[in-house]
């Protein structure tokens, strides 16, 4: 095939050990799959349906990256999440098969102009400059499935300053990873190299100039990046 100029292609992600990159795709995530962080964001704790926002791929925060307080907010606020970075394609999936799309995981940052997000939540429209900007979307390393444990025994946790801020088991989501991959995939085919940020617990909070943010997945695996 023959292009008008040379496609964008995929984004390079760092993989645990190994010298060849993941190539990232889509980025999906989930909004409010903890219940204490539902409460604190004035939301229904209770099992509903899940629902997803994205980010483009052109958001990621590189490993080893400062990120560039962004314009546009005085609220800018940390989320850690456990990321799913699949590794196979795939539409309308069945939980019981969800399993098998996953390449591995990392830990992630949603960052967030919370007062953007606010106005737009309150005028009712979609939260795109609450939720999208340069690096918007930070982003370890990511781990392979077969060196991680189970999603059960996984804890996430982020610390600004050393002040630990985050931290939840993973076994408290609301929704599932299998379950969260099922729900997407019946609405849009998935793709490898898809990532999915699966929502953060309570203990959001603003970030200033000068923090430094890590953000950890066990011990496996954790990202560093100070706020500029
Ligand atoms: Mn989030």
């Amino acid at each position: 095939m023959k292009w008008v100029f040379k496609p964008a292609g995929a984004v390079p992600w760092p993989v645990r050990n190994q010298d060849a990159f993941f190539p990232v795709h889509n980025l999906y995530c989930v909004g409010r799959n903890y219940k204490d962080h539902a409460r604190e964001m004035g939301g229904d704790p209770d099992r509903g349906t899940p629902f997803f926002f994205q980010k483009p791929a052109d958001a990621l925060l590189a490993p080893g990256e400062s990120l560039q307080y962004p314009a546009g907010t005085s609220d800018l606020q940390h989320e850690v999440e456990l990321v799913v970075a699949l590794g196979k394609s795939g539409y309308n999936i069945q939980e019981a098969n969800a399993e098998n799309l996953i390449f591995g995981y990392g830990s992630g940052v949603d960052l967030t102009r919370r007062d953007q997000q606010s106005k737009e939540y309150k005028s009712g429209r979609p939260w795109f400059r609450g939720k999208v900007f340069s690096g918007s979307a930070a982003l370890s390393e990511i781990v392979p499935k077969m060196d991680c444990p189970d999603v059960k025994d996984m804890e996430i946790k982020l610390e600004v300053n050393e002040d630990l801020r985050q931290r939840t088991n993973c076994s408290d989501l609301i929704w599932s990873v299998p379950e969260i991959i099922s729900f997407l995939s019946q609405d849009i085919p998935l793709a490898a190299g898809d990532l999915i940020y699966t929502g953060t617990p309570s203990g959001v909070g603003k970030l200033v100039q000068g923090d430094i943010v890590k953000a950890n997945l066990n011990s496996l695996v954790s990202l560093s990046f100070k706020v500029t």
